[in-house]
């Protein structure tokens, strides 16, 4: 029995963007992530990339898996690949399809003919085919508006393919295919989140993190890695940026009133990030920042980290929940490592009593006390860079 996948990517995607580059990039993608399963062979025709194994022994669920987290993707399935003869598809069909019809009570045959020197019209196809699987499962059900599962039968170029039971994919734009941004991520729930979501968006995402030996240990520094690694299924390979960050921070310590501390981190975080950013393309910087989540998260914290970026500040997560946020985190398989309880440069040095609505002039002026600008370009220069992959 030869069997296929098929992906669905649905004109509803297409809306407002160009229809081939938009393939195109998706296309790439699957490719880029099937090639660690096996050699495949891809066509695409009417919003359906179909994917052919070439190789024994390739499994087609782990296929489906990876293929689950690729954003673009509508829907996707396995299919039965036949002979172009109604006779043959009548005698696979019922077999192929046993799986997906013995725990449903209702069904509808849908036909598809790309192929119009076929000699059965769609009707028929799903009249006759209806009308066997009938018989063969008794205890089925047409239901024509409302099945619980579409038997589907595409009459093609070169073969006729039968699918049942369709998998949700990712939805989504492929990566890429919006450009590329900047995620500040630290070991923290929320940041690898807001980099999902903007990949999702299409957006291809590079990541900054900043480390502060010793105060940060190695081990907090892999923790980071190993969330860009488990990002890395949906946003691709990712490229990650590790910011020396401890004089910075000392010289925060030093030189600045302390209820001001964290504010002041995170402009310097937001400066370095742009400059970072610059040079790599990145159109926008990402964080995993949540309104009123904590005392750096308030408006006017907001507000005066914003202050100093040119770039937009992308914030996935703004108006979440932490319950919303950790059901993400959950499902993409961050959450376990993101609550290892290793040290961020958050953590040290903050301030016992932050002010939770400064002022923006108050903060400049607490910030001028020293002159960080030959920090911020030892940092940049001292930033080590990493590809990360999916494991
Ligand atoms: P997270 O769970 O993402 O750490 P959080 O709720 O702990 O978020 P903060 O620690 O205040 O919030 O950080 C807010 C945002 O600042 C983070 O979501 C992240 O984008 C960025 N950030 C914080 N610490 C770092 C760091 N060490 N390196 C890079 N970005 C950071
Ligand atoms: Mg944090």
């Amino acid at each position: 029995m030869q069997e296929i996948i098929l992906v669905k990517y649905g004109e509803m995607a297409l809306k407002g963007l160009n229809k081939a580059g938009f393939e195109d990039v998706l296309l790439k993608n699957i490719r880029r992530r099937l090639k660690r399963i096996g050699q495949f062979r891809y066509t695409k025709a009417q919003s359906t990339i179909y994917i052919v194994p070439e190789e024994e022994g390739i499994s087609l669920d782990e296929t489906l898996e990876q293929l689950q987290k690729i954003f673009g993707i509508a829907a996707l399935c396995k299919a039965l690949v036949c002979e172009k003869s109604f006779d043959s598809i009548c005698e696979r069909a019922p077999e192929y399809l046993e799986d997906a019809l013995r725990g449903a009570k209702t069904f509808k045959v849908n036909a598809k003919r790309a192929d119009k020197s076929f000699p059965m019209k769609s009707p028929e196809i799903c009249a006759e085919l209806g009308g066997l699987l009938l018989s063969k499962f008794p205890h089925l059900k047409v239901d024509v508006q409302n099945p619980e599962v579409t038997v589907t039968v595409e009459i093609r170029d070169t073969n006729a393919y039968v699918h049942a039971a369709k998998l949700p994919g990712a939805g989504g734009l492929p990566v890429g295919t919006s450009g590329k941004a900047l995620l500040l991520l630290s070991g923290g729930i929320d940041s690898p989140v807001a980099g999902y979501m903007m990949a999702k968006r299409g957006v291809y995402i590079s990541a900054i993190h900043f480390a502060s030996p010793p105060y940060t240990s190695e081990r907090a520094r892999i923790k980071v890695e190993t969330l860009a690694q488990k990002m890395a299924p949906y946003c691709g390979a990712v490229a990650f940026f590790c910011v020396p960050f401890t004089e910075i921070q000392e010289a925060i310590r030093s030189h600045c009133p302390e209820e001001f501390f964290t504010v002041i981190m995170r402009r310097l975080m937001m400066e370095i990030a742009q400059r970072i950013a610059a040079k790599e393309n990145c159109l926008a910087l990402v964080t995993g920042e949540s309104v009123g989540q904590v005392a750096s998260q308030t408006l006017q914290a907001i507000a005066a980290t914003d202050a100093v970026s040119e770039i937009p500040v992308l914030r996935p997560l703004i108006g979440m929940d932490k319950t919303e946020i950790i059901a993400i985190a959950r499902k993409i398989d961050t959450f376990d490592t993101s609550i290892q309880p290793y040290e961020d440069c958050c953590t040290v040095f903050t301030p016992k009593h932050p002010k939770v609505r400064p002022r923006l002039e108050d903060i400049a002026r607490a910030q001028a006390a020293f002159d960080f600008s030959a920090m911020i370009d030892a940092a940049v220069e001292g930033t080590e860079i990493k590809l990360i992959r999916a494991e």
